[in-house]
């Protein structure tokens, strides 16, 4: 039974008011509101553990530490990786996509080497690679997409060549909610002897991952959209693959031995956790997971497919709705734009009924170019939205469409 009012109780923020209405949280793909034991987790470790990780022989030290690894090894369990050596702690996708953009294409590019990206990716599937591009000469080959938000896998298989290093794509999209194959889109890459790395942070929250079985090389996710605290996100990558690639970041924690002369790197994952990890954050991230996990990924899954399916239908029957993103297989996302209404006009409007939802490009443009719009009013549900504030979502959404 998946029980929504108990669910909603676990996060205190729900219950508040802006400008005197009951909060309707819908901009979750942006960030989730974070549990009681979340919240409590950090307090908690900050009022009775605190201590640096892996450098202290003192009590303190060693229980941080174990807490932290302990973290890593729920971040295995919860993608199914092989290997703790395989989870490297990071800030968030972003710096996970840099790291891997950075020491992959230190390593394993030359000038005229071809990575793949797609037209739904975020900036931070793009821009790493376009620093890379500049630095190394790099060539960024672009999947093209259909008008209903799904990436065209003919064309994709087209834009392999000899040249091409890697495939950078993202599980879902931020924008259009489209779930994209990339199991299958994997099992095409390495048949070209290519390796995948996997923006997550769109899926991660919202179905069970398994990264052994999407036979992923790179998998990168932040904590902040999986109901875990902010600034902390992992980077995963196959064993063999991360042994080979050079470090990102120098300082304390990734080495093993310092002279002038020579400085010899830590073993996995330390390698790529250079300086003071954020140990309190991991340990909240592995409360978040352990959180979700309770509730069960499958059942959070179906419980946001069935708003999503409601809302699409509910939003449909406005007038003058445009929904961007109808793919078949599609997340709990949804973007849209009423009228020549700006999106945001839309978004300033319902925030003013209470209603939280995003506006602008989504860190999209090249989407949005694709689109042909400037920006749309993005809707994102989570775990414990519900029907009723779908309906508060429509009926603001008619009601700002009245004012117009
Ligand atoms: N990739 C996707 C698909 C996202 O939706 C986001 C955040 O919106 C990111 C990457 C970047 O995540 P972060 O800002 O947590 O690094």
């Amino acid at each position: 039974m998946y029980n929504i009012e108990l669910i909603r109780e676990d996060f205190p923020i729900l219950s508040r008011e802006v400008y005197g209405k009951p909060l309707v949280y819908l901009d979750n793909g942006a960030t989730t509101q974070k549990p009681r034991c979340v919240v409590e987790a950090i307090t908690n470790e900050y009022y009775s553990v605190n201590a640096n990780v892996h450098r202290g022989v003192h009590f303190l030290s060693q229980q941080a530490t174990e807490l932290h690894e302990a973290s890593r090894e729920t971040v295995r369990r919860f993608i199914n990786a092989r290997s703790t050596n395989e989870i490297i702690f990071t800030r968030g996708t972003t710096e996970s996509i840099n790291l891997l953009a950075s020491s992959f294409a230190e390593s394993q590019m030359q000038a005229g080497d071809e990575v793949i990206v797609s037209t739904m990716e975020h900036h931070s599937d793009i821009v790493p690679w376009q620093l890379q591009a500049a630095k190394r000469g790099i060539v960024i080959k672009v999947i093209p997409m259909n008008d209903k938000g799904e990436l065209l896998q003919d064309a994709y298989k087209q834009l392999f060549s000899e040249k091409t290093k890697l495939v950078c794509v993202m599980h879902v999209s931020n924008v259009l909610g489209t779930v994209n194959p990339v199991k299958e889109m994997i099992a095409e890459a390495h048949a070209h002897g290519v390796p995948v790395l996997v923006d997550g942070a769109q899926s991660v929250p919202h179905m069970k991952v398994d990264v052994q079985d999407l036979d992923a090389d790179f998998f990168a996710f932040s904590g902040h959209k999986v109901y875990g605290p902010t600034g902390v996100g992992v980077l995963y990558g196959k064993e063999e693959w991360l042994d080979k690639l050079p470090p990102y970041q120098g300082g304390g924690e990734m080495i093993q031995s310092v002279s002038f002369e020579k400085t010899t790197f830590n073993e996995l994952p330390f390698k790529f956790e250079a300086g003071t990890p954020d140990y309190i954050g991991t340990t909240a991230l592995a409360k978040a997971l352990d959180y979700v996990t309770a509730i069960g990924m499958d059942q959070i899954a179906a419980h946001e497919h069935e708003l999503t399916q409601y809302a699409m239908q509910r939003l449909k029957q406005i007038e003058g709705m445009r929904i961007f993103g109808e793919a078949e297989h599609k997340s709990s996302v949804i973007s849209f734009l009423v009228g020549n209404i700006h999106h945001l006009d839309m978004g300033t409007l319902l925030d003013r009924l209470g209603i939280a939802v995003r506006t602008g490009h989504h860190c999209a443009q090249p989407l949005m170019q694709r689109l042909g719009i400037e920006g749309t009013v993005r809707a994102s549900f989570g775990l414990y939205n519900t029907k009723e504030e779908i309906d508060i979502l429509a009926a603001g959404i008619e009601r700002v469409s009245r004012m117009f």
